[in-house]
């Protein structure tokens, strides 16, 4: 068989291990503690056969209406996708030319660097400020352009959310597309999405994922929002079908429950201020989190060694070698028993 050098060459992203046995803690993928809204079971138990029969509109019209709602834009401005990762796929595609290049800050979602990798492109990590604190990118300068920055706001693994004037600062100055990643920010103070929906925007795409807040990592159901003309871009190079009839149905229950999804977000916040505040009085390094996770620094042990210990006692957390984050633990936020789980164990290990 022959295996195109690039992919020869790639290294593949890993995704946070999903272990078989559910009797664990599972505090490593950033996924929702709580159910998803019960209207989500309602579709599910009742679904029309039939539907699966057919092929689901290609450009899932009726999903597209309801989140263009939600934001007071049009459908014109919605691109759906396979979860968020497939969006930010199409996107490599529809912005990026062989020549370019795709850049992001460091550290941050680590599947960037490999969806650069797969468009066979240069990827340029752009250094942060001290505590993973905002730094204007640098995206000139470097040996081909940057067409495409991919920036998370939250910062994954970091927590940390930068305002939306810098945001706004770095996009105005910046000639190719900017996606501000927001898989998080439905449980930070402040977002972007004002950016995307503004009628002068030029180049901001906002994302978002119903794998977090809403509960339903498993669905795969992202989308993003931006000006007309990058949008009909992404619809140019997308799959014939890939948003499923199933998720197409059950992301619209869910969009109509906003009620559910703020109710558990709350329910996480709170906890995330227990769960940092008990760790920062242990000594624990703990940065101002605005997403569902805290990016930790242990008091005593190295974080490497913390996290193989939990692992041995069923509680998953994640935990990124390298000079910028290997001295920390993300530790995603479950309920007030897992956390409860995490801390006992911690007090023993980290001593
Ligand atoms: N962006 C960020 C920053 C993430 O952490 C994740 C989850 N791994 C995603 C996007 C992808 O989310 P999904 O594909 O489940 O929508």
């Amino acid at each position: 068989m022959r295996i195109a050098k690039s992919v020869q060459a790639l290294t593949p992203y890993v995704p946070g291990e999903q272990p078989k046995s559910r009797n664990v803690v599972k505090l490593n993928t950033n996924e929702n503690p709580y159910p998803p809204s019960p209207k989500v079971a309602q579709v599910l138990a009742g679904y029309d056969l039939d539907r699966l029969r057919r092929y689901p509109d290609p450009v899932f019209m009726e999903l597209r209406r309801l989140i263009a709602g939600i934001w007071g834009t049009v459908p014109e401005r919605i691109f759906v996708g396979n979860g968020s990762d497939e969006v930010l796929t199409v996107a490599a595609r529809a912005f990026v030319d062989d020549d370019e290049a795709i850049g992001s800050c460091d550290p941050s979602y680590s599947l960037y660097k490999t969806l650069a990798a797969i468009r066979n492109v240069p990827f340029v990590p752009s250094p942060l400020g001290p505590g993973f604190s905002w730094r204007a990118p640098v995206v000139r300068g470097a040996a081909r352009d940057v067409a495409l920055f991919l920036l998370t706001n939250p910062n994954a693994p970091t927590s940390i959310r930068y305002g939306r004037d810098v945001v706004a600062d770095f996009a105005k100055g910046f000639p190719g597309v900017v996606i501000v990643d927001e898989a998080y920010a439905d449980f930070a103070d402040a977002d972007c999405t004002s950016l995307a929906t503004a009628p002068d925007n030029r180049n901001v795409v906002v994302m978002r994922t119903l794998s977090k807040s809403f509960s339903l990592a498993g669905l795969r159901l992202g989308y993003c929002i931006g000006p007309e003309d990058l949008i009909e871009a992404m619809y140019k190079v997308k799959d014939s079908y890939n948003v499923d009839a199933v998720a197409q149905d059950v992301a619209c229950a869910a969009l109509s429950d906003l009620d559910w999804m703020r109710a558990n977000v709350a329910k996480v916040v709170k906890t995330r201020a227990e769960t940092a505040a008990e760790l920062r009085r242990r000594g624990w390094d703990v940065p101002e989190s605005q997403s569902n996770f805290l990016f930790a620094k242990p008091a005593h042990r190295p974080a490497a060694e913390i996290f193989e210990a939990l692992r041995a006692r069923g509680i998953f957390v994640r935990y990124f070698p390298g000079p910028e984050t290997g001295d920390r633990l993300r530790i995603t936020i479950g309920t007030d028993t897992d956390m409860k789980t995490l801390l006992t164990a911690l007090e023993e290990l980290d001593k």
